[in-house]
This record gives C-alpha cells, structure tokens and sequence, in this order.
C-alpha cells in the first residue's frame, strides 16, 4: 500500500449521477458499464451503486468480469462484449450473460456452446457502423443475421440485442454520428426482414447520450458519465459529481537553497531558498510521469503544480515558504463541489493531452480506494 494514500470513492455521486443520466436520456434504460474495474472505482461497488441509481443493465468489456458481477449475486441482465478466442463462453451462457457478437466466428462457437450446454445463448449482435474497431463489417451483416436467425429457429439462441457504438461522438456534428446512426437504421433493417426482435437496440456511449436524443433506442450505455466525468471537453453537465478523489499526505518537507535541482534529471532548479514538499505518490500509483513539471495538485489548500519528475512512488511540490508541515492533505483531483479548487480528473486530462479515462483507470493497485 502507498503510504498516506487513497482513492476515495463517493457511492451516492455514482447512484446521483445514474438517477441524473436517466432523467437526461429521457427515462430511457440506463446499461451502467462497469468494466475496468468500474473505470478504476472499483468493479462491484460501482455496480450496486449504478443499480441503485436504476441502471437495470451492466456492461462490461470482457465475460470473466461478467461473471464476477454474477459471483456477487447480481442478476440485473449483462452484456460483455470482447470475445477473444478461448473465453470461458460456456460459463457465460451458463451465467446467463448476454454475449457481443463482432463476426460469424463467435457466432458459430457461441452457438455450438450452447448445443453442448442444451442451454440458450443471449447474444447482442453488433453491427460496425463506421468505428471500425468491433462489430460485424457491413458486408457481412446479412449473413450474421440470418446464421443467428436460423439459430433462434433452432431455439438455441436468442437474439437479445442490436447494438453498435460512435467513433467520434465525444465531438457533437462530426459528420460520422449521422454516418453511423443511418448504417445502424439500415442494420436494424436487416434484423427486422429476417423476422428477428431484439429486446433493446442500442448505441449511445455518455457523449452520445448527453447530446444525442435520436441516438437513444431503447437503451443508453453510461461509462465515463456514471463516474461523474464528461467525454466531451468543456461541455458542462450541471448536477454531474465526479465520484473518484485522488489524495494523499505530505510526507516530509525540507527548507533548500536557490538554484536546487529537484528530482531525477533535475528537470526543475528552486528560484529561492524554498520548502520542497514531497508527496508518496507516484507513476506506479497512476501518477503519469508525463505530469512531470505540470500535474496540478491541491496541497495545503493551495493550487499547486508538480515540481520536477515524478518518481515511481513519490513527487515534490514547491511550497515557497508556505507554512506546509509533513501530514497536509495533497488533493490530485476530486470533485470541486466538494473542495474549493481542486483540480478535476478532466484538469489532468487537458495538461496530459489525454481523457479523463486514462486518469482514473489509472490509479495503480497499491492505492486503497476507501467508499464513503
Ligand atoms: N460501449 C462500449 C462498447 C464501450 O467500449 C464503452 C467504453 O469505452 C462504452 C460503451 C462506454 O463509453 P463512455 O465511457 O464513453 O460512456
């Protein structure tokens, strides 16, 4: 364990933020996407918590997590959807969860599992509307369908879903979103001609579902939002509640002179006589060493920047000749709502050129996430 550090994680701002999603799609079903360890925040808090804020679906990236929310007696309907060869298909079927289907390949293994189980297989079929990444190619769509149609007939599958997922809709009017969102219409044609019903058609990811209304269907799929993080950058979403702060304590401090290189590489030298503050967090606690000279920290109640490399456990923070004691709060993001000024997983995102995802998958194992 880091000593002095935490990740608390704030279960009534995830369950707020689910009600909050819900309302702003309209009432329309919320799947809570749990995977990555709940984007860091931990996987099965994360789902209760999203449960009781009314998301009646989870989803997550691959079935052994599926299953793990099964081990812990959840029931609501999940989907998992990266189905790389060699899965434990069989135990998902046997499990009950629904399974993504990208390409007749998995098609075929799914449905042979369950000959062998004598048990019915739910899949989601995916369509690849333009992302390029998962889902079925649009030339193969029509041969996907009707395999999986035949094998509803054959009453070992079910078609319970129709999905697919936007490339650029953390950008609202990039021309792709009305690309896809016609290509996933003429895929649900498809579906509907060879006499299939899914139970939901699906495609809104947070951005999508914050700014989409027509994307909607009949379910939205909330990651990064249920989290109280917004994909988009500076679209603001009032009543949102990042659920993840990142804190630690001052270790020690020590009074150097003008002209101190400061940690590894001595990529940052004191103006003054100063006090360094070090704090034992570091790369391998998901601190990027990118943040190196321009992480933001709230230290001593102050806004604060990263004073030289960032270490694998720990970094140094510049105080001047702030009265800064070993034991004071160093607060990396959290919600302002909660504490004036301090930096939010997006702040991190915009100084690292990267998304709020990255900055709270991140947090490393040796970080104790504590649930208030
Ligand atoms: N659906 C799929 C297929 C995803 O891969 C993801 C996350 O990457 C999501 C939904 C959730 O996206 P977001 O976190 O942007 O809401």
């Amino acid at each position: 364990m880091a000593p002095f550090a935490h990740a608390r994680v704030n279960l009534d701002a995830i369950t707020s933020n689910a009600r909050l999603l819900r309302e702003l799609a309209g009432g329309t079903p919320l799947m809570g996407v749990v995977k990555a360890d709940g984007y860091g925040h931990g996987m099965l808090p994360a789902a209760h918590a999203l449960i009781e804020g009314g998301a009646t679906w989870l989803g997550t990236a691959f079935i052994k997590e599926g299953l793990e929310l099964r081990r812990a007696g959840i029931t609501v309907p999940v989907l998992s959807w990266i189905i790389p060869p060699g899965e434990p298909v069989g135990e998902a079927i046997g499990a009950g969860i629904d399974l993504g289907v990208s390409d007749l390949g998995v098609l075929r293994e799914i449905v042979a599992e369950a000959r062998r189980l004598g048990r019915l297989a739910r899949v989601q079929l995916k369509a690849d509307t333009g992302m390029h990444r998962g889902g079925v190619n649009q030339t193969d769509w029509e041969s996907v369908v009707g395999a999986a149609a035949r094998a509803e007939e054959e009453g070992v599958l079910k078609v319970s879903g129709v999905w697919s997922h936007f490339a650029c809709a953390d950008e609202p009017g990039h021309p792709s979103i009305q690309a896809q969102l016609d290509v996933f219409h003429e895929a649900l044609e498809v579906v509907e001609k060879a006499g299939l019903a899914p139970e939901v058609r699906h495609i809104a990811n947070s951005a999508a579902l914050l700014t989409l209304p027509e994307a909607r269907f009949d379910l939205v799929r909330g990651g990064i939002a249920s989290y109280g993080l917004c994909p988009i950058p500076g679209f603001d979403v009032p009543g949102l509640r990042p659920a993840m702060t990142l804190e630690s304590k001052v270790a020690l401090t020590k009074r150097v002179p003008a002209g101190s290189g400061v940690s590894y590489g001595h990529r940052y030298f004191t103006r003054s006589e100063t006090t360094l503050a070090l704090v034992p967090l570091g790369y391998a606690d998901g601190v990027p060493r990118a943040a190196t000279n321009r992480g933001p920290v709230l230290l001593g109640g102050t806004p604060r920047v990263i004073a030289g490399t960032v270490c694998m456990d720990q970094f140094v923070v510049d105080v001047g000749d702030d009265p800064v004691k070993a034991g004071e709060y160093a607060v990396l993001f959290g919600d302002p709502g909660e504490y004036q000024a301090v930096p939010t997983a997006e702040d991190w995102a915009e100084v690292l050129d990267t998304i709020p995802y990255e900055i709270v998958t991140r947090v490393g194992v040796r970080v104790p996430r504590e649930y208030v």
